[in-house]
């Protein structure tokens, strides 16, 4: 007998998968290397502490309280605002920290861009200095949270010429009287910044207005939203609201001082949006690699790497215009169109994005636990807040022809 030798089997483990990485053209990379070490910090907090809590607190329609102090050691109060206790840097390292935030949950996201960017913003920006160095140093350290009330129950896109609160001076104070809708943090905030045009000028000015002590100011929470759920939402009413002059913003002497405020947020809500995106499509890219049809994982189908690839590729394009959006800030240039410009791209791809994410989940794309879905529903409160598309369009559409189409 003769004996055939054979080599020993050895059996291929399946090579491991990628991990889901949105970073595809590595914008990080843009980083210095202390940037880059506080958004790794505020990724670690995102991922331990905030997402195992996302979920139930959206469904719960509930703000997570019990995450604030972690939130107060991240150092990241009044980032991009330098001096008063503000943490300072670039504004490209606000805008990472909040593409961060929101890749994890766009409704903590947003409770900081409206403290940080609308409330402190607004004294940032249009404050005098004993102002800032009143409120800003316990805002930086969350100790007081703000608001911001521009929009109104009868007046969103046309508040610039539109506003029906009034504010009527009277000696050291002024008297306001209105109402304000969809204004994020007010059901439990301490510090409402109150936009109300004078009767005097007819001019939008704008009042800092201390929410729990002062008479006649009352706020309802708006119930049953289907987006950023976990962002209280409130309507408030004033009547009567005695403020001393004191609290007036010094610099906000009409609606292009507001105008100023707007400008830096919409910069910020084109971050949030791409980190929405980025946190939708890195669900998706996972689920796909984990869920089997037909006896093989989704992602190898060519139709699902189709919607992967397109959502990689919305992400990329708007993570490289708010890159640039960043540099152009720090060049001094830029303009409302060119904000308004990438809050528009950024929220309309992100709709996009979390629209094929949830796709890419079937059935439990419409089931809060997979994450999918609630990236989908949160997408379209972006898509809208801060002006919706349309109206940073007709921002942009003047700049370009020249003409106006406001009304
Ligand atoms: C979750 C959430 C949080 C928010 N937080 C705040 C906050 O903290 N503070 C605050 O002040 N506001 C806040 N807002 C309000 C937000 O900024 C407004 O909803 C937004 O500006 C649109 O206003 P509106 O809802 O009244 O819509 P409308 O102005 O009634 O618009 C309805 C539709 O008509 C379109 N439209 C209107 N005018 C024109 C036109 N001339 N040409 C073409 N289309 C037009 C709009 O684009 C839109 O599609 C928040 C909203 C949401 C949903």
């Amino acid at each position: 007998m003769t004996s055939v030798s054979v080599a020993p089997k050895t059996v291929k483990s399946p090579k491991p998968l990628p991990e889901p990485n949105s970073d595809f053209y590595e914008v990080y990379e843009t980083l210095a290397p202390a940037e880059l070490a506080m958004v790794k910090r505020v990724r670690a907090f995102m991922e331990a502490k905030v997402a195992p809590l996302a979920t139930k607190y959206w469904v719960d329609d509930a703000f997570p309280f019990e995450l604030l102090p972690g939130v107060k050691e991240l150092g990241v109060g009044g980032l991009g605002m330098q001096g008063y206790g503000c943490a300072g840097g670039r504004l490209a390292l606000l805008g990472f920290v909040l593409m961060e935030i929101a890749r994890i949950d766009p409704s903590f996201a947003t409770f900081f861009g409206v403290h940080d960017g609308l409330a402190m913003g607004s004294i940032y920006i249009d404050g005098s200095e004993e102002q800032k160095q009143k409120w800003l140093p316990p805002m930086a350290r969350f100790e007081k949270i703000g608001c911001f009330g521009l929009t109104e129950p009868l007046v969103g896109s046309g508040a610039s010429g539109g506003l029906t609160t009034t504010a009527k001076r009277e000696g050291d104070s002024w008297i306001l009287n209105g109402e304000k809708r969809w204004i994020g943090n007010a059901p439990w905030c301490d510090v409402s910044v109150i936009w109300a045009r004078d009767l005097a000028d007819n001019q939008v000015k704008g009042f800092i207005v201390e929410n729990k002590t002062t008479p006649g100011f009352s706020v309802d929470k708006i119930l049953n939203k289907v987006s950023l759920k976990i962002v209280q939402n409130g309507h408030i009413t004033l009547k009567e609201v005695r403020v001393p002059e004191s609290n007036r913003l010094q610099g906000g002497n009409s609606f292009r001082d507001t105008a100023r405020v707007l400008k830096m947020t919409r910069y910020a809500v084109a971050w949030m949006a791409t980190g929405c995106a980025m946190g939708a499509y890195e669900a998706a890219l996972k689920y796909s690699q984990e869920r089997l049809q037909f006896g093989k994982p989704i992602a190898s189908f060519q139709l699902v790497q189709d919607l992967l690839a397109k959502m990689i590729t919305n992400i990329t394009a708007a993570q490289c215009l708010i890159v640039r959006q960043a540099q152009l800030h720090a060049e001094g240039k830029l303009t409302d169109a060119h904000a308004a410009l990438a809050k528009a791209f950024a929220t309309s791809k992100c709709r996009e994005t979390v629209a094929w994410a949830r796709e890419v989940l079937g059935g439990n794309g419409i089931v809060a636990d997979y994450k999918a879905a609630r990236f989908f529903t949160d997408a379209e409160a972006l898509y809208s807040y801060e002006g919706t598309y349309q109206m940073q369009n007709l921002i942009i559409g003047k700049a370009i022809t020249g003409l106006s189409a406001f009304v």
